[in-house]
């Protein structure tokens, strides 16, 4: 929240994150704040890891299939090449950058650039997620968006995965993984999601 309305704003730089767990909009807010850089006429550029190659090679493609080109990188100090005119920065997936990412993203607000970064706050196992604790620290401003929890209709925070698999970085769509609000997400497989018809449909 911005309390401080008097505030007389300079041209500099600053970091946004947005996170949250699986099917929470993550990306489709990110998507809407580049749209609105787009129409303003500033000069953007879309950014994500390579480990995220869900569904397209060189799209940002949301669980609703909101599309946007963008660039794959291979880490974190790659970023800086694809800089050159750039004012605005959107950057999807982060929590699958390494270390050096909160650093690379303070140098590029302190250029007097916007950076907007999307990404998972928790892994599958609720511990915080990658280099995304530091940049929430690092950040101006925060927005924790929410899924739904389909056991109870709460808010959830948690993303509850059902795949057998100890491995942190385990892509997935909505066979493998479910948003489960905290209370839920605590009982594990006690919970057993029965697969009703689709309301949406
Ligand atoms: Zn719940």
């Amino acid at each position: 929240m911005f309390l401080e309305s008097n505030v007389k704003l300079q041209p500099a730089g600053w970091i946004e994150v947005v996170c949250g767990s699986m099917f929470s909009g993550k990306t489709e807010e990110l998507l809407r704040r580049l749209k609105r850089a787009r129409y303003a006429r500033q000069h953007y550029v879309l950014l994500k890891p390579e480990k995220d190659v869900r569904y397209s090679e060189k799209a940002v493609v949301s669980h609703d299939e909101n599309a946007m080109d963008c660039v794959l990188v291979k880490n974190s100090s790659e970023i800086l090449r694809h800089m050159s005119g750039v004012e605005v920065i959107g950057i999807d997936e982060a929590q699958f950058f390494d270390d050096g990412l909160p650093e690379v993203c303070e140098n590029l607000a302190v250029a007097g650039k916007r950076v907007i970064i999307a990404g998972l706050d928790m892994d599958f196992r609720g511990k915080p997620f990658g280099p995304i604790p530091q940049l929430l620290a690092m950040a101006e401003y925060v927005t924790k968006v929410h899924a739904i929890c389909p056991h109870c209709g709460n808010l959830a925070s948690h993303s509850y995965r059902f795949a057998q698999s100890d491995e942190t970085i385990l892509l997935g769509a909505s066979d493998s993984y479910e948003p489960r609000c905290r209370k839920c997400f605590s009982l594990g497989d006690k919970l057993r999601w029965k697969k009703k018809s689709d309301p949406g449909k």
